[in-house]
């Protein structure tokens, strides 16, 4: 008799250790170890994870459970992950059912059929399954599971005979679109040989198509690439120098064709870099490198590098960014050096697509995956290489449940394959040159930048100054002489708003109300679009009042210096400009953003007006000009990280100016010009900031000097809530060692969500071996307890907000 260990699904009231169920004899070969099963959990069938499979169980064996039903007759979860996920559940302190569910596509979460699709030939299947592929070589996995057949068909699958596909259940039909596909160079000089001179159009097509031989493009490209009609296409098409064929548009935005772009010779400092992280990867050895470079200083011509030597080694890589929608230019210059070899994971794909290139990475089809946080999990069985762009962004940290940091899972999976990491940017994050500085990661440093440009003049203008010379507009006169400079030499902008934390609210002019959402202690935010108020937490939205709920005055509208009042002034100052804008109204949909920055690209505008989003990845070589309107907005905060953030956000913008030939010119606007973090990120002088910040930290009590752990209790009565936390605080401090610091409860940050109120503690210290198991305890009360009284209880471990 053989046992199953299985993690199982419950939510409502969770349960965190594997229960024992029987293998029936006839599954004893279907069943693996990281395959979903149902089982039945009191009176229902639930889903689980099978995560050991034993001979003994501990539990008397009448009283065990047959499994019910089986869902994955190969494992999707392999061995590395069922051990990470232990981890995670340790170091983030979350249910490990959370940790194993995060690591998988949405698609096996969702509802799908499941096929089996032949492989190989019929003759070579055994007997019983052969009439089920004759028809077809996809068969719906139920017939065989009514037929009992599943044994017979997962030997066949371990044969490498049948593959199983989880299909979503997708609406609409698959689009199709007719492209060229290109023949080879030999079969096109071939064509060129039998005709004559007289048609140079024809000609000048098939000299096109020779470099681009094996290409498979659409029409409209080849018409713009070389000028020339359809039916110039349709005769050199008939000669034979090409062919119609008609593919599914794939709805990954970033499938557009992309020009294969070869390694670039290394700068000198480039090149000592890459040594350093080739010889980790030549002697098989996990070592985390902080690959700090300023802007333009060819960060990703090293990562390209990097991973060529890692697939050379037959091993696989993974690349994170902060946003994958953001950076298509980023996406674009892997898929250009290394093609189909690449999957892109990101959050414009359906759950099918997603799903796809999630298969792609588990078959082994793929060499590189580019994603954002999620990616980190990319089911690669050999990896050789784990990179994070940008390691300084907060989206690599998952607010919800698991609450994980990338950078720590990457470390993880490097330490487990025995390879590097790196990390990369040009305003890393304090903790982590805090790291490098201790000799924990490997600083490697890029001073130059690649091309050997100038870094842009920076010019820090005083906002306080052009109020009192009589300037009520939001652009200085001299970022406004700029701007004109710009326009004359048809040179282009980008003009950034800093709005992080900053809202558009509608608000009574008489009495300072704000419309507040009905559910949670937080103003609604302006839509524009639909003429609507909305509460980005709760989802709840309403229309605009046409009286002050308050005081019932007429006076009551919009407020705020949203992108589209930006826009509304520079119609006014310049209306010759052309002005792109760029912001969550523009780019709602699919493809939207990277659309828009290819017509920037291609000089369809003369202003770029933005927010944080534009900040990210923007190489385009006619910017000239960068302008801050309000470099404060993000330094206010009330957040430790404040000065951090403006820091890393003003060195970005900057950076995006003047990356060829021409020279770049950065204004920053800003109502306290003193403050170091915009003073020393005019000069991306990152050391001396870094000294500032964390003596600044240091002296306040945080991270990186101190560690940070929030535990949160919501409830909907506010005094079951207020008192329960208070119960949280008292048993910490009963139980942590005397020298760490317990701060509350106060009411959290929005102190009513979702009808929820909440409250926190918030814990300091330094090192204190004994806060998980003290946490672990509290958790455990809080399972047998508090659950039933509908409390709800979180632990974030180095949150990134407070
Ligand atoms: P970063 O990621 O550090 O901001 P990029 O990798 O985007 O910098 O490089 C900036 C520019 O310099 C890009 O246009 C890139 O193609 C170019 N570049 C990078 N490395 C080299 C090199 N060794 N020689 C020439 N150009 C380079
Ligand atoms: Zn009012
Ligand atoms: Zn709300």
């Amino acid at each position: 008799m053989r046992f199953a260990q299985v993690i199982v699904d419950v939510s409502a009231y969770p349960v965190d250790r594997p229960f024992d169920y029987l293998i029936p004899e006839d599954w004893e070969e279907l069943i693996d170890i990281g395959c979903r099963v149902k089982v039945p959990f009191g009176p229902r069938n639930v889903l689980g994870f099978v995560v050991g499979i034993v001979a003994e169980s501990d539990v008397p064996v009448e009283k065990i459970k047959p499994i019910s039903e089986i869902l994955d007759l190969e494992s999707i979860l392999t061995e590395e992950m069922l051990s990470l996920a232990k981890w995670l559940k340790h170091q983030t302190i979350c249910y490990e059912i959370d940790a194993l569910q995060v690591m998988l596509p949405g698609a096996l979460r969702a509802k799908y059929e499941k096929y089996a699709v032949l492989l190989g030939e019929v003759p070579q299947l055994p007997q019983m399954l052969q009439p089920y592929f004759e028809k077809a070589e996809k068969v719906n996995l139920a017939q065989f599971e009514k037929a009992n057949l599943l044994k017979p068909l997962k030997r066949a699958v371990k044969d490498g005979l049948v593959n199983i596909e989880n299909e979503v259940k997708q609406k609409g039909q698959v689009k199709q679109v007719r492209k060229v596909q290109i023949y080879s160079r030999e079969q096109i000089e071939e064509v060129i040989g039998q005709m004559g001179k007289r048609a140079p159009k024809q000609l000048a097509l098939m000299e096109w198509m020779q470099d681009h031989a094996g290409a498979i493009v659409l029409p409209e490209q080849i018409y713009e690439a070389v000028q020339v009609t359809s039916s110039v296409l349709n005769s050199v098409i008939e000669k034979g120098a090409a062919t119609y064929i008609q593919e599914e548009v794939y709805r990954d935005p970033f499938t557009k064709e992309v020009v294969k772009t070869d390694f670039l010779q290394l700068t000198d400092e480039q090149d000592k870099a890459l040594k350093k992280i080739t010889e980790a990867i030549d002697e098989k050895r996990q070592e985390t490198f902080l690959l700090h470079g300023i802007t333009g200083s060819g960060k990703t011509e090293v990562y390209l590098q990097a991973i060529q030597r890692t697939i050379a080694d037959g091993k696989e890589a993974i690349v994170l960014v902060p946003e994958i929608s953001l950076t298509p230019q980023m996406t674009e210059r892997f898929k250009s050096r290394f093609g189909d070899e690449v999957a892109v994971m990101h959050s414009g794909l359906s759950v099918g697509e997603k799903y796809d290139e999630w298969r792609k990475v588990q078959q082994g089809k793929v060499k590189v995956v580019v994603g954002a946080r999620s990616a980190v999990f990319a089911p690669f069985k050999n990896l050789g290489l784990l990179i994070l762009d940008e390691e300084h962004e907060s989206t690599y940290k998952q607010e919800d449940s698991p609450r994980y940091h990338a950078r720590d899972v990457a470390i993880w999976r490097g330490n487990y394959y025995n390879c590097p990491v790196i990390l990369g940017s040009a305003t890393p994050a304090l903790e982590s040159f805090a790291r490098a500085k201790k000799g924990v990661y490997t600083l490697l440093t890029l001073s130059q930048r690649a091309k050997n440009q100038a870094l842009p003049t920076v010019q820090i203008i005083d906002m306080r100054e052009q109020l009192q010379a009589g300037n009520r507009s939001m652009f200085s006169e001299p970022l406004m002489e700029a701007l004109r400079d710009r326009l004359d030499k048809k040179e282009q902008t980008v003009l950034f708003l800093n709005r992080r934390g900053y809202s558009s609210f509608v608000l009574c002019r008489d009495c300072g109300t704000t419309v507040q959402c009905p559910n949670c202690d937080i103003s609604l935010t302006y839509h524009r679009y639909q003429e609507k108020l909305k509460c980005h937490y709760c989802g709840h939205d309403e229309y605009i009042p046409e009286t002050c709920p308050e005081c019932l005055s007429e006076n009551i509208r919009y407020f705020g210096t949203g992108t589209q009042k930006v826009e509304e002034e520079i119609h006014k100052l310049f209306p010759e400009a052309r002005v792109m804008r760029m912001d969550v109204d523009t780019t709602k949909q699919k493809g939207a953003h990277e659309k828009m920055l290819d017509a920037f690209g291609r000089g369809e505008a003369d202003i770029l007006l933005g927010t944080q989003m534009i900040a990210k990845g923007l190489d385009f070589p006619n910017i000239t000009l960068v302008g801050v309107l309000s470099a404060d907005t993000s330094l206010h905060l009330p957040d430790y990280r404040a000065a951090e953030k403006t820091f890393q956000l003003m060195t970005q913008v900057s950076g995006r100016a003047g990356r060829h030939n021409k020279l770049g010119e950065v204004y920053i606007q800003t109502y306290t010009p003193e403050h170091y973090a915009i003073q020393l990120s005019k000069d991306q002088h990152y050391t001396p900031f870094y000294e500032r910040e964390m003596h600044a930290r240091h002296i306040a009590g945080y991270p990186p000097y101190y560690y940070i752990a929030i535990i949160q209790v919501s409830h909907e009565d506010v005094m079951f809530a207020a008192e329960y936390a208070g119960r949280v605080a008292e048993y910490l401090r009963s139980n942590l060692s005397f020298n760490v610091s317990v701060i509350g409860p106060t009411t959290a940050s929005i102190a009513r969500l979702q009808n929820r109120y909440r409250y926190q503690c918030l814990i300091k210290y330094k090192v204190e071996p004994n806060l998980i198991p003290v946490l672990l305890q509290l958790i455990k009360l809080y399972r047998s307890e508090w659950i039933k009284k509908g409390i709800v209880l979180t632990v974030d471990l180095d949150p990134t907000m407070i």
